[in-house]
């Protein structure tokens, strides 16, 4: 089975959830900037945050067979800090970089006007970069989270095609379906979508649009749920070549709008500005 990750935040993962996922399949993922959970408190942090998704992540990953492109943008919840405002200047440098296949994540954490500000702004970035973009909706009322998710995308005048709404689930898929947007579903150990109900969605919405993703990060998570997807939809009767499209081709035919999409096997280079994963063991 080959897998695509399409939103992982491998910088809170290890290197044993790296050996793990290549042996369940997983040879590409995309890591969006996202909230660290230490709230931050300087732009400077999201530059050197920023290069680590560039750089030294894109290594680490390379080092256990597979290959790293990211998203860049200013969250939704640290949108509201001012302090953190001038991020969005350094955006332009960022999303003109060669690992960067989207604008994201973007969206709402409370919906509150800086949110919106910030949101606006950062869809009118996808356009002018001619980026797609990741879409995160929120956690607490999310029925109305992602109906204005998608007005405000609606207006923004980007083509729905470029647009991926992540964190769906049964409450939340018709709207997007309707939309014409990337359905993306993050299937985690307790909350949101786990297999059983994913494959149910499946079922009833066809593989069109739709990404499957762990959203592992440092909370509660399972960076092999993608793998436990695809063996829940062999189990319950889709074929090989049905998993191979939710798995690989769709998040494949979303992020390569960006033009950079880059799926050669990744060359594992010794070490990263002098640093290397390997402990001092001679290659
Ligand atoms: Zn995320």
């Amino acid at each position: 089975m080959r897998i695509f990750d399409p939103h992982i935040h491998m910088t809170s993962r290890t290197t044993d959830d790296y050996e793990r996922m290549y042996e369940a399949g997983v040879r590409a993922v995309v890591e969006p900037a996202f909230w660290l959970g230490q709230p931050r408190t300087s732009p400077d942090t999201f530059a050197d945050y920023f290069d680590g998704l560039l750089g030294w992540e894109p290594y680490r990953a390379a080092q256990f067979g597979i290959t790293h492109h990211c998203t860049i943008a200013l969250n939704p919840k640290e949108a509201n800090d001012p302090r953190l405002r001038p991020v969005l200047d350094l955006l332009p440098r960022y999303l003109a970089k060669d690992g960067v296949v989207a604008v994201g994540e973007v969206g709402y954490d409370d919906m509150t006007p800086a949110e919106d500000e910030v949101l606006s702004l950062q869809l009118g970035l996808a356009a002018e970069h001619d980026l797609p973009v990741l879409v995160h909706t929120p956690h607490r009322d999310k029925a109305a989270g992602t109906r204005r998710t998608l007005d405000v995308v609606r207006e923004s005048g980007l083509p729905p095609e470029r647009v991926l709404v992540d964190h769906l689930n049964e409450v939340t898929v018709a709207m997007v379906a309707e939309s014409g947007c990337w359905m993306g579903f993050s299937v985690y150990p307790d909350t949101k979508m786990d297999e059983e109900r994913m494959i149910t969605i499946l079922k009833e919405h066809g593989l069109e649009r739709v990404l499957v993703n762990s959203a592992a990060d440092w909370g509660r998570s399972d960076p092999l749920k993608t793998r436990k997807v695809g063996d829940a939809m062999l189990a319950s009767g889709f074929s090989d070549a049905d998993v191979e499209t939710v798995l690989w081709d769709n998040p494949v035919a979303f992020y390569a709008q960006s033009g950079r999409l880059e799926l050669a096997e990744p060359t594992a280079g010794e070490s990263f500005a002098g640093n290397s994963v390997r402990r001092g063991v001679p290659a």
